[in-house]
């Protein structure tokens, strides 16, 4: 997959979650051509830097943009909520060394930390949900639901145990619960990545349709904000909440519908 030439002048920064939000797996083809024709033109017109602000790992995205018949690659992409990547001029994904490694440091200084929170956590959800515990390389800490209802009862929960833990942070999505630093999310990654172009929050657009997204949905990261009809209700509410666009159309539809709603061609 090529990388295009990089924009001159970056003036907005785009940032698209991928699965729900540009990526529908009932859809054939899963993201919209039109969503890649109209991204081209904003590069050449509007002189925006897109990517992908995921959940999703490294590997994981390379697939789904495969998958998606991506003609192009996004300018950036942000890996499970915190990991930074750019491509260079073969094609292949570099990390931003200085912040991921700042970031997993922390990480695995927090979880070294809260050993004994997090066995609590995982000792009472696990009991009471049989949902299934997380712990591999990459993914030091997080838990699957057996379905998405039981997060009713387990966010809360978390909630009222990690009281004592203020820079533990979690992102839930669907039925994944991934525990991380409160530091590194969506949220704070977009705006390092707004920083590396020297991009104003006013100047940053995000979309996206979970819990997950909350955090990079909000002025003082994006100024300009959307969601797709098929966004869970927080999602909503907070997008409307802030005077964004809650899209009409669902998924790859949507993102087409907010682009054209705020970058005019
Ligand atoms: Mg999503």
């Amino acid at each position: 997959m090529q990388r295009l030439d990089p924009v001159d002048k970056v003036s907005k920064v785009l940032s698209f979650d991928f699965d729900g939000t540009l990526h529908d797996p009932a859809a054939d083809p899963s993201v919209p051509v039109e969503f890649f024709g109209l991204i081209r033109l904003l590069r050449e017109r509007h002189g925006v830097a897109w990517g992908i602000n995921t959940g999703r790992s490294m590997p994981h995205v390379v697939e789904g943009l495969v998958e998606s018949k991506a003609p192009f690659l996004p300018d950036w992409v942000v890996a499970r909520e915190r990991e930074i990547y750019f491509p260079n001029r073969f094609g292949r994904w570099v990390p931003d060394e200085t912040w991921n490694q700042r970031c997993e440091k922390d990480i695995h200084r927090l979880f070294k930390k809260h050993r004994k929170l997090l066995k609590k956590i995982r000792d009472e959800v696990l009991a009471h949900t049989g949902a299934e515990w997380i712990e591999m390389e990459g993914e030091p800490a997080g838990l699957v639901a057996r379905r998405v209802e039981d997060m009713e009862w387990i966010e809360p929960r978390v909630i009222a145990l990690a009281a004592e833990a203020p820079d533990l942070g979690w992102q839930r999505n669907s039925i994944w619960l991934r525990f991380g630093h409160r530091n590194y999310q969506k949220g704070s990654s977009l705006a390092e990545v707004a920083r590396r172009y020297g991009a104003k929050a006013e100047n940053c657009f995000a979309t996206g349709d979970g819990h997950n997204d909350l955090a990079m949905l909000t002025p003082e990261v994006a100024g300009l904000l959307a969601c797709p009809a098929n966004a869970v209700e927080e999602v909503r509410e907070q997008v409307a909440r802030h005077g964004g666009h809650v899209c009409l159309l669902g998924h790859g539809d949507g993102a087409v519908e907010a682009l054209r709603r705020f970058f005019p061609v």
